[in-house]
């Protein structure tokens, strides 16, 4: 069989507890550019128990077509059932790009898969293209701790396999009532081949802000000089409607969470607005914030690569500053 044999983009849909997660939604996006480049369909693939009634959500994202795998075997993520179901469908489908999201499951499963079906992994990637010459997909990620990003091929493979962040590709908008071809794929699972069993499931309650969901983000670096500055960001993000996030600077100082990270070990976040305060700029740092719809940087340095990134920039000291918007926003 030839590389050319080989067709369609593929998003692996996760699913937990019947509900998408959001990164599927984002995958097949930007696979419907993809697609649109290479002159073939979107598929993605439902893996669960009893979740067919969620092929219709994945077509109103953009699916062409879903293929499900519905087995009791696959009612809790494990990694073998999953292995298993995703190697067959890509034995029986053969298609030339799968998509999974760089989460705790995409991460788990897509090496799995890679190495069963014996072709290249892309992990982590921030932008993926195809080469109209060659038709090759080019996986761009940071590579040497984030000091450069690394386009890498898969010519001689397929599929060509990714994961991507969640936050790094846009969704599209919801088409309602769209309907995609859906066809159930069997796959025939090992009943003792059970390295891993699932006992229990305890959720874990929190009251942790998500700063991916923030329309409005007020992110400080360590230009705020101290961790009780970050009180004043508050206040502006409140006057807002937003959110705080920061810089690894400050989690490393211990002056606000991790889970607050902007970046390339943080999160990535693409609010309506982005506010950097006291913030440099790193490469590491942008990787999680430049595709903000708007960003404002405020920053004493008028050489700090932030600027380059920014619509708008005010050159001064943060601490002076952020007071002074945060009365003019309450007072307008
Ligand atoms: P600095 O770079 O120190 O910048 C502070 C800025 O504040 C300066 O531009 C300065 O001019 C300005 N400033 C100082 N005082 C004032 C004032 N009073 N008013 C206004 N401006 C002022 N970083 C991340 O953010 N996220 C990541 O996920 C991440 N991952 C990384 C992964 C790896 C593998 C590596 C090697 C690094 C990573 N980093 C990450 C770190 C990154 O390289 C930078 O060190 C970090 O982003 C710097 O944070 P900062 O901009 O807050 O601090």
């Amino acid at each position: 069989m030839s590389l050319q044999d080989y067709k369609g983009v593929f998003v692996f849909a996760q699913q937990v507890d019947n509900k998408i997660s959001g990164v599927s939604f984002e995958l097949i996006g930007k696979a419907k550019d993809l697609a649109a480049d290479l002159g073939t369909e979107v598929t993605a693939v439902l893996l669960g128990y009893n979740v067919k009634d969620l092929a219709d959500k994945l077509a109103e994202f953009g699916a062409d077509k879903v293929i499900v795998v519905d087995d009791k075997a696959l009612e809790v993520y494990t990694t073998e059932p999953y292995t298993v179901a995703m190697n067959a469908v890509i034995e029986q489908y053969k298609p030339d790009v799968v998509l999974y999201g760089a989460t705790a499951i995409g991460r788990d499963l897509a090496p799995r898969v890679s190495a069963r079906v014996h072709t290249g992994l892309t992990a982590d990637c921030t932008k993926l293209e195809v080469d109209a010459e060659t038709k090759n997909l080019h996986m761009t990620r940071p590579a040497f701790g984030g000091n450069i990003m690394a386009t890498i091929k898969c010519p001689d493979h397929r599929p060509q396999m990714a994961t991507v962040r969640p936050g790094v590709m846009q969704k599209i908008s919801p088409v309602a009532g769209a309907k995609a071809v859906v066809e159930e794929c069997s796959v025939t699972f090992e009943k003792n081949n059970k390295y891993v069993e699932v006992i229990d499931v305890i959720k874990k309650v929190s009251d942790k802000i998500n700063i991916q969901d923030a329309k409005i983000l007020v992110s400080g670096g360590r230009g705020l000089g101290c961790g009780e500055n970050f009180k004043m960001l508050r206040d502006l993000a409140d006057a807002l409607g937003g959110e705080v996030a920061s810089s690894r600077a400050c989690v490393d100082a211990g002056w606000v969470e991790k889970d607050i990270q902007v970046g390339q070990t943080g999160q990535t976040v693409r609010p309506n607005l982005y506010i950097a305060c006291g913030i440099s700029g790193a490469i590491q740092h942008l990787a999680g914030m430049e595709e903000s719809d708007l960003i404002i940087a405020i920053n004493k340095d008028e050489t700090a690569p932030i600027f380059d990134v920014a619509d708008f920039g005010i050159v001064g000291d943060v601490t002076k500053i952020v007071p002074i918007l945060t009365e003019k926003i309450k007072t307008e």
